[in-house]
């Protein structure tokens, strides 16, 4: 027998930290007629993003956008600076940081992963221990995950250009910024960092589909000597045609339009208000779990990220079971656990376009899922969460701002 499907009444609420809400601008920007991607039209487009981009990452460096999934930006990064065999030190700070270092074995390179708990920041000293000890300077690039979206965990990156500088050491730094960029600070510049590896389904706010490389002079120079092979993904032929507004292959056209309106509607706001928004969503979520009676996944107080919230459930009860009662009951998405934490955490997403309403439905509806699912918790989540967002000097210290 087959159940009747349950209507599901309202707008679904996406609290994923990753594909996020698309704004409506951006969504109809996206649905407008595609346009000749050789025509004049098109070479405007491509040189207004190609150019506007840069100040979201705070950069001056030209930046790549690829038609894919943030994992092509990441294997981007490594086939054009890197050569077979090649040391790769990456740190686990979680899922993410675990799926770049198996993509980074895949084209014949020699990682290695620190070890991490998958409840803590990356340890600049751990980083500076191994790069003191690598006299040969085997190792080729540094690569650590700035927000590691499994586990809700932001790492400080001024420190871990300062501990590369410490060991003197030539390695290229790296920077997954997937679930960052746009939404936490991120200084490509000033943090000396190398290539930055994003995507546009989160705080760029669009749908999934592109992917970005931010690249420095260095890893230009580096990307004349790598040896792996690499077609598709080749910075060269890509930048040699954004001079022009151009792209080597059929770009994607209507994402494009909507990241145009995308960073419109980052610089209307103000990068810097958009990272305060999000630090304050965050403080608010962290307040009304703490409330229920719950843990955050992050156990370091200046390490919790802005854009996610990842809840730990005691022993012996399922994460799942509030999935499932927020997508049944409430008609609301929210993350699973992945890899070691499936099951044990769920992950709020305070990321991307959202109102402080949002923010407290969001919580609101956890908290019913929570009695759907008959989780003991202790009542009254929201109160704690609107007296941070009614707090008007709360989130003024940011955090991990060097
Ligand atoms: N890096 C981080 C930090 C992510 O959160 C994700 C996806 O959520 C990825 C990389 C992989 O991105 P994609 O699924 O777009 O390939």
């Amino acid at each position: 027998m087959t159940s009747a499907p349950i209507h599901q009444s309202g707008r679904h609420f996406l609290q994923l930290p990753g594909p996020t809400n698309t704004p409506p601008r951006v969504s109809e920007a996206v649905a407008r007629a595609t346009i000749d991607h050789r025509g004049p039209q098109f070479r405007t487009l491509a040189l207004e993003v190609l150019a506007g981009i840069k100040p979201v990452f705070k950069t001056a460096s030209p930046v790549i956008i690829y038609p894919s999934s943030a994992t092509g930006a990441w294997e981007g990064a490594l086939v054009n600076t890197l050569s077979p065999g090649d040391g790769v030190l990456m740190y686990e700070t979680g899922w993410f940081a675990t799926l770049w270092f198996r993509l980074a074995a895949k084209p014949g390179l020699a990682p290695e992963l620190l070890p991490g708990d998958w409840r803590s920041p990356v340890d600049p000293q751990a980083i500076e221990a191994r790069l003191a000890e690598d006299r040969a300077h085997r190792i080729k690039a540094v690569c650590v995950v700035h927000n590691e979206t499994s586990t809700g965990v932001t790492s400080d990156i001024a420190a871990v250009r300062k501990a590369i500088d410490r060991a003197d050491h030539p390695a290229l730094l790296m920077v997954d910024v997937v679930s960052s960029a746009g939404a936490i600070d991120y200084r490509h510049d000033e943090w000396g960092v190398d290539v930055a590896i994003c995507g546009s389904q989160k705080g760029l706010m669009l749908p999934p589909g592109l992917s970005f490389n931010v690249v420095s002079n260095k890893a230009l120079d580096a990307c004349q000597s790598a040896r792996l092979p690499r077609g598709y993904w080749d910075w060269h032929d890509t930048l040699a045609a954004n001079d022009s507004g151009a792209f080597p292959y059929t770009p994607a056209t209507n994402l494009l339009q909507g990241l145009k309106v995308a960073i419109g509607m980052l610089n209307e706001e103000g990068l810097e208000a958009v990272f305060r928004r999000h630090r304050r969503a965050a403080e608010a979520t962290r307040a009304a779990v703490r409330h229920w009676g719950f843990e955050p996944q992050c156990r370091h107080d200046q390490a919790h990220s802005p854009v996610l919230t990842a809840v730990r459930m005691p022993q012996g009860i399922s994460a799942d079971a509030v999935r499932r009662a927020a997508l049944e009951r409430c008609n609301m998405s929210l993350g699973g656990g992945l890899g070691q934490l499936a099951d044990r955490i769920f992950r709020i997403g305070h990321l991307g376009d959202f109102s402080a309403a949002e923010t407290l439905g969001t919580l609101a509806a956890i908290e019913l899922s929570l009695r759907h699912a008959g989780i003991p918790h202790r009542s009254g989540g929201i109160e704690a969460a609107v007296a941070v967002l009614a707090d008007e000097r709360g989130s003024e210290s940011p955090a991990l701002v060097a």
